[in-house]
């Protein structure tokens, strides 16, 4: 039985649940049990905890899935192999064939690939809308539409959604609402206390922190969710193996000061590029023009560390800037301890590509670290010329 962790701040869940000191030895760190499977006393007969194949469950993954949920605030986390493989699961447990979901205007281009390129050939169709417009997500709400799938801040124009407003239109519809806080993180906002029913996370990011693990999570309060999630990802195998969950374990220990630094340099960041003549907009949600700008502020603890703009010049300068930053690493992913600068365009959102998901060429995404503000100012500015 898990301990109720609910009293405790977010920094002290963070390094106390599901890591008490383990029974046998005392070993204050939660051991990396690296076993694919365990003894049985008799035919069916599991010792305490129930361990039976690591494919099902994993002593060092029940640890992280604890910490998850009481990050969250929910009573159910389950770890995976990747945040696509959390998608895979989450959205094959939510739909069948025929059925319809709901996708935001600006998404993860994996998402949005796998609903398109996979997911479709299965027979389950999806719409792509502006779900920060009430008025349109319930105009494209069909009859067989069982999933809203939505991401705030979105991947790569940091597009804010009020949660709890689209909790109201997801519900007066009987559709289940999917929340990927993956750029938020659990420490910034809290998507299932505002009405969502799945949160999910590529760990490999924030949670995680430093860019030396792939990994995701579906997290939620709802008992036949979890089961349905359980269920389809003992089946299908999708699991993080017991090195990988320790890895996220001991990046989610630090996720509230590395949030901390990450918007604290992110806020630098911004300020350098508003103004710079090379650069057309920015969008980050702290500052005050954004559209989102209010609703992130009520629903967000901070801003985040990712930032993305447009530049003059078009795609042609765009590349050519992303290739002279030295700090910012050109690179996919983000949420690590060092900088990341990429061309949404041509890298993490190809897939996107002559869909209404495309991104302009003249984006480029940061990804700001913890590093020196100043340097990382520096840097970019060098780069801009
Ligand atoms: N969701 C978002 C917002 C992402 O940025 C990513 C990856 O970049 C994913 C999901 C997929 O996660 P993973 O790469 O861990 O499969």
């Amino acid at each position: 039985m898990a301990e109720d962790t609910s009293r405790w701040g977010f920094e002290t869940r963070a390094i106390h649940a599901g890591q008490a000191p383990d029974p046998r030895t005392g070993s204050v760190i939660v051991p990396i049990y690296a076993t694919s499977t365990f003894a049985q006393d008799g035919v069916g007969g599991l010792r305490e905890g129930g361990y039976e194949y690591s494919r099902t469950a994993n002593p060092t993954r029940t640890a992280l899935e604890e910490a998850l949920a009481a990050l969250e605030g929910a009573k159910h986390a389950l770890a995976f192999g990747s945040g696509m493989a959390a998608a895979d699961t989450a959205l094959r447990a939510l739909t069948r064939p025929g059925d319809h979901v709901i996708l935001g205007g600006d998404a993860y281009g994996g998402t949005f690939r796998l609903l398109d390129k996979v997911l479709k050939l299965w027979g389950v169709e999806h719409t792509a809308v502006d779900l920060a417009d009430p008025t349109a997500t319930r105009a494209a709400i069909r009859p067989n539409t069982k999933v809203i799938w939505a991401e705030t801040p979105s991947n790569p124009l940091l597009g804010i959604i009020d949660i709890a407003a689209l909790a109201g239109v997801a519900a007066e519809s009987g559709v289940k609402l999917v929340i990927d806080n993956t750029f938020a993180t659990p420490y910034l906002q809290s998507p299932l206390g505002l009405g969502a029913d799945v949160v999910l996370h590529s760990t490999t990011k924030y949670l995680g922190g430093h860019s030396d693990v792939v990994g995701g999570a579906l997290v939620t309060s709802d008992d036949d969710l979890r089961e349905q999630f359980f269920f389809l990802r003992n089946a299908v195998g999708g699991v993080p193996g017991p090195f990988d969950s320790w890895l996220v374990l001991r990046g989610a220990k630090t996720l509230a000061l590395r949030m901390e630094r990450h918007s604290d340099n992110a806020e630098r960041v911004v300020e350098a590029l508003v103004g710079h003549p090379k650069v057309t907009k920015v969008y980050y949600p702290g500052l005050a023009e954004h559209p989102g700008h209010e609703t992130a502020a009520k629903q967000m603890r901070r801003f985040g560390g990712m930032v993305s703009f447009s530049v003059a010049g078009g795609e042609a300068e765009a590349l050519a800037i992303a290739s002279r930053t030295k700090l910012f690493i050109l690179g996919e992913s983000l949420g690590g301890i060092e900088s990341l600068i990429e061309h949404p365009g041509k890298m993490t959102h190809a897939s996107t590509t002559g869909s209404p998901l495309q991104v302009s060429g003249d984006v480029l995404r940061l990804s700001v670290g913890i590093e020196d503000a100043t340097d990382l100012v520096d840097d970019l500015l060098t780069a801009l010329g």
